[in-house]
């Protein structure tokens, strides 16, 4: 290896709520070397959570008690109610007898937390290629590429690699050749992208899941006189079942049970529990948008609509607007409806570490992970590959929420101390920077 390039026992890519819980528990454990010399590189300028769409009013959907540790470690420092504590509001978050904080407020909760790691952690930048370092046929290391806001590139090197990047959005496939037209623009890009569509008035948005149901709130509140059309494949609205019998399914200990069954059976048990997490607002706030469209009966004024069983066509694009054909699943009808922007609400895929691991394809099979979320790789790979949110075939709903990041990152800091007690001479892990 070359010794002029910095060497971090390990790096996390992302720094979202994952990798802090990692960063964490690495400290809790005892895994004192890897905790204090690793990196974290993370492409916002600093830390947030899924800022664009931080809307009023929003609350979280996870009771707080599954904050970053306390399912792990009860007694951590860095348990919400800690958090209350240290900010001096923790008889104030009494009175309010919820379980369920405002996401504003999760978030710092979260950005607290992350600046516990401030001196570990490389902001505004985005990590882009990941290459081998190959010593007598074996790959031995990984050569680590990012890249600032400025341009400036910078690689490091590292032999074990936590991937906590999140999801990317979906964009249905007629809607990917406009996606550089700022009048279409998929969800986790709302706050942002309204910014730019302030003259919007006739707005469609497409998907019938949490984040669509708060856009068409905050559009339907906004001065502006926004005309919503809310457009959905499903015949109606469906509440998210999180009754506790169901909710079972995001007990840490249920992931040992879902991985442990065949392919088939967890696509079964996939579908079956898929109403828990995917297109299915909270039932309070379906409440709030009944109400909406009730009241406009009562006003006899139809400001927007709601336009269920309805799947896009086509789409095209000119000066005055997008224009959409809908099809109505129902009577087989085409309607163009024409609008200012469109909002894509279409959900996240999680394959984005496919790109960026690329050059390190031949060596990691389908990609698939162990019961430590590590990436299958053949004999002659060395280096060790986690991916943290990425797994949900393989571990479960649990996987893309908050539910197990306390475990799950205690459980790969295990995984990462065997490694390193069977594969990686301890001089490796000294820190070059
Ligand atoms: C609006 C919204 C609300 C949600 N609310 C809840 C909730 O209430 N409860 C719940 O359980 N789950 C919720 N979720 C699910 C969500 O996935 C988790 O809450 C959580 O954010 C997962 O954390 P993460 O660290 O895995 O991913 P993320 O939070 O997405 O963090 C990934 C981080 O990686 C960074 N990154 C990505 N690519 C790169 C790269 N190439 N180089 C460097 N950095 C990179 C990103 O900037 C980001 O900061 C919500 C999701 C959304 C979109």
């Amino acid at each position: 290896m070359n010794d002029t390039i910095p060497c971090y026992p390990l790096i996390g890519i992302g720094f979202g709520p994952s990798n802090i819980a990692l960063a964490i528990a690495l400290r809790e454990h005892g895994l004192d070397s890897l905790a204090h010399n690793a990196l974290f590189i993370e492409r916002q300028p600093e830390f947030a959570w899924h800022k664009s769409m931080m809307l009023d009013n929003t609350h979280m959907q996870i009771s707080f008690l599954k904050d970053l540790v306390t399912i792990r470690n009860p007694k951590s420092n860095f348990t919400f109610i800690n958090y209350l504590h240290q900010k001096n509001r923790l008889n104030d978050f009494i009175n309010l007898q919820t379980f369920f904080p405002s996401r504003q407020e999760f978030n710092d909760y979260l950005a607290w937390a992350a600046s516990h790691f401030e001196s570990q952690t490389h902001y505004d930048e985005h990590v882009f290629d990941i290459k081998p370092i190959t010593e007598a046929n074996c790959v031995v290391a990984l050569e680590v590429y990012s890249r600032d806001s400025k341009g400036k590139e910078r690689v490091n090197h590292t032999k074990n690699l936590v991937f906590g990047i999140g999801g990317g959005g979906y964009i249905p496939t007629q809607f990917k050749k406009f996606i550089h037209d700022q009048r279409i623009f998929h969800s986790s890009e709302y706050l942002t992208a309204m910014k730019d569509n302030t003259t919007a008035k006739r707005v469609a948005v497409i998907g019938a899941g949490q984040s669509a149901a708060e856009i068409f709130m905050n559009l339907h509140g906004r001065s502006s006189e926004h005309n919503i059309d809310f457009i959905i494949r499903a015949n109606s609205i469906k509440p998210s079942d999180d009754s506790p019998f169901v909710n079972e399914i995001f007990n840490p200990d249920f992931t040992d049970q879902i991985f442990a069954k065949t392919e088939l059976e967890r696509q079964t048990f996939l579908k079956e529990y898929r109403q828990t997490n995917y297109a299915c607002p909270d039932l309070p706030l379906i409440e709030e948008i009944y109400n909406v469209f009730y009241q406009q009966k009562v006003r006899q004024q139809q400001r927007h609509n709601l336009r269920v069983s309805t799947e896009i066509h086509a789409v095209n694009t000119d000066e005055q607007g997008i224009h959409l054909t809908l099809l109505n699943r129902q009577n087989g009808e085409l309607k163009v409806c024409s609008y200012d922007a469109v909002i894509l609400a279409t959900g996240y895929v999680r394959d984005q570490h496919k790109e960026i691991l690329a050059p390190l394809a031949k060596y990691l099979g389908d990609f698939s992970v162990d019961r430590h979320y590590r990436i299958n790789t053949t004999a002659e790979f060395k280096p060790n590959i986690f991916l943290q949110g990425a797994c949900e075939s393989t571990h479960g709903l649990s996987d893309t929420l908050l539910s197990i990041l306390a475990v799950r990152s205690q459980e790969i800091g295990h995984a990462l101390q065997s490694a390193k007690s069977k594969n990686i001479a301890t001089q490796d892990y000294a820190l070059i920077e």
